[in-house]
């Protein structure tokens, strides 16, 4: 690391969350700054002449905090050809230039958090909470790509006889298309966006279209903190037009995608059908995640990691526990306890402090959860349903919920949002849990309550995931810290925030030289 560079420091240390004083004052920021937000493709020599889309709070409909314009057909080819321009020149910039304007974005990150903590409260309904783990996430991979970059982009000797030297060099692969999902639409797409960039890529960025207010933002701090404005383009627009006209191109060497399965294998697809381009995937998506619990776990603590694990962020984190097992003997204790703290659940405008839950993205994420809930009524057991506040009317929320299943097996699909499901297990069954676990095909987050040591490690053995938890929440991975990331249909790997990430967006090539 360059001494004396953001490079030096540990992860983001964000603010205090415990320190009401801090936070009090960081709300307090937030909810000065003005909501009129722009987006729009940032691509040199293209003219958009879309539609400007109104923006709405999730919290309260009524509410336009900004607009969007869309790239169109012009946009993406004219960024296509800005791409493969630019990243030769980019490839050859000595690693040090290049971390070094990856880390200067993560310092002035860190410097405007209230900006950006304002806009994921208002166009994605974090709350001020998440919205500070947001940015730190965000600030955290830029510097450990940055210092991952410094590491890999260096020649490497090879062992080799007498009169020979043998290195293995690293470079970028060409141009990335990073797409990525709402839920996390500053460290998810940041990260996207900065390994691909620390690698020497190109990059072609396109959010959500939920979230585009954000994405545009990050990506000028990104100019702003050097990267040039060929080597990083932003294309806002539907996955179906944009999206799919990036991953069909055989200009684009590789793709970067978080999101859902169904999109991980469109994607899949469209790439396998590109006529003379072989192009790597690195996707992300999601899971049915579970907590098993036996009858050692601590019934207050298990309580409060399945709360923190299911509810927060409104329950839209891929990481978010869908399931949890607990053992016959504790669960009517566990379920009593559940219902309690579930009526303590503070369910309102994300902008206040005093909201746990906000609300869910739009009004198609509600839909779908109103459609689970209905559909549980009929054939599970209500055990809980958190109350809404009166200010919930106009935004789209959706209650948080626990129902007692008797079989995973009636969950067809990943339900994203802040809905739990409880099922009893006997001592006998654990091996059997796991595999039903294991038979739902995702493999990406499981939690682990027990005081046994030989039940945690035979789970954790036969778990085929990518994250494992034992006696805490199955949330909030930490960068270059708890590498993250699942396997099967939940991902393909290498783990974001992990030592193998990087290598992923970079060719390898050997030099052998008779000396
Ligand atoms: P999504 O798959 O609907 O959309 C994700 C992105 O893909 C968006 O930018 C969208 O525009 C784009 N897209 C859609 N169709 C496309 C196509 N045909 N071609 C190219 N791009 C296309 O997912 P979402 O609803 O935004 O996000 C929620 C999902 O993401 C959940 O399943 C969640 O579990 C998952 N997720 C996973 C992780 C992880 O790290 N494993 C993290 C966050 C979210």
């Amino acid at each position: 690391a360059v001494p004396g560079s953001s490079a030096d420091r540990d992860n983001s240390m964000g603010i205090n969350l415990n320190n009401d004083e801090q936070l009090r004052a960081l709300a307090k920021q937030v909810d000065a700054i003005e909501a009129d937000w722009r987006a729009m493709p940032l691509v040199p020599g293209a003219s958009t002449s879309g539609a400007q889309v109104p923006v709405t709070n999730p919290a309260d409909r009524r509410q336009v905090v900004g607009r969007w314009q869309s790239s169109d057909a012009g946009t993406i080819e004219r960024a296509l050809c800005n791409a493969v321009e630019a990243q030769p020149g980019w490839d050859a910039t000595p690693v040090d230039t290049r971390a070094a304007m990856l880390e200067r974005a993560a310092d002035l990150l860190e410097a405007r958090m209230p900006q950006y903590i304002a806009m994921c409260t208002r166009e994605a309904g974090k709350t001020i909470p998440d919205g500070v783990a947001e940015v730190r996430e965000a600030v955290d991979f830029l510097r450990y790509y940055a210092g991952e970059a410094r590491k890999l982009f260096v020649p490497d000797p090879l062992p080799g006889p007498t009169g020979e030297t043998n290195t293995l060099q690293h470079a970028g692969r060409g141009v990335f298309a990073c797409i990525s999902p709402w839920n996390f639409p500053l460290a998810i797409f940041v990260g996207q966006v900065a390994a691909a960039l620390a690698a020497g890529n190109s990059v072609l960025a396109k959010p959500a279209e939920q979230t585009n207010l954000v994405g545009f933002a990050a990506v000028k701090l990104l100019h702003e903190a050097g990267i040039p404005d060929k080597v990083l383009q932003f294309l806002p627009g539907d996955g179906a037009t944009v999206g799919a006209a990036l991953t069909s191109d055989p200009r684009v060497s590789g793709v970067v995608f978080t999101g859902s399965n169904a999109t991980a294998l469109a994607i899949n697809r469209a790439l396998a059908a590109r006529d003379g381009a072989i192009g790597v995937l690195i996707a992300e998506t999601g899971g049915q995640n579970a907590l098993i619990a036996d009858s050692s776990a601590l019934p207050e603590q298990l309580v409060k990691d399945a709360l923190a694990s299911a509810f927060t962020s409104a329950g839209q984190r891929c990481s978010a526990a869908r399931v949890l097992f607990v053992q016959d003997d504790i669960a009517d204790h566990v379920i009593d306890m559940l219902t309690g703290a579930m009526a303590e659940l503070k369910v309102g405008d994300p902008a206040l402090l005093s909201t746990d839950v906000g609300p869910v993205i739009d009004e198609d994420a509600l839909r779908m959860l109103e459609a689970h809930a209905e559909r549980m009524a009929g054939e599970a057991r209500l055990i809980a349903q958190a109350a809404m506040d009166d200010d919930t009317a106009h935004g789209t929320y959706f209650a948080p919920r626990a129902w007692e299943l008797q079989s995973l097996s009636q969950l067809k699909r990943e339900n994203f949002g802040p809905a739990l499901h409880v099922i009893r297990w006997k001592g006998e069954e654990l091996d059997a849990v796991i595999d039903a676990i294991n038979s739902t095909g995702y493999g990406l987050t499981l939690g682990i309550h027990s005081r046994i040591d030989d039940t945690v490690e035979r789970i954790a053995a036969r778990a085929r995931v990518g994250n494992v938890y034992v006696n805490r929440n199955q949330i909030g991975a930490v960068v270059g810290v708890q590498p993250f990331g699942g396997q099967r249909l939940s991902g393909t790997g290498p783990k974001a925030g992990g030592p193998h990430y990087l290598p992923r967006f970079a060719t390898e090539k050997t030099v052998t030289i008779n000396t």
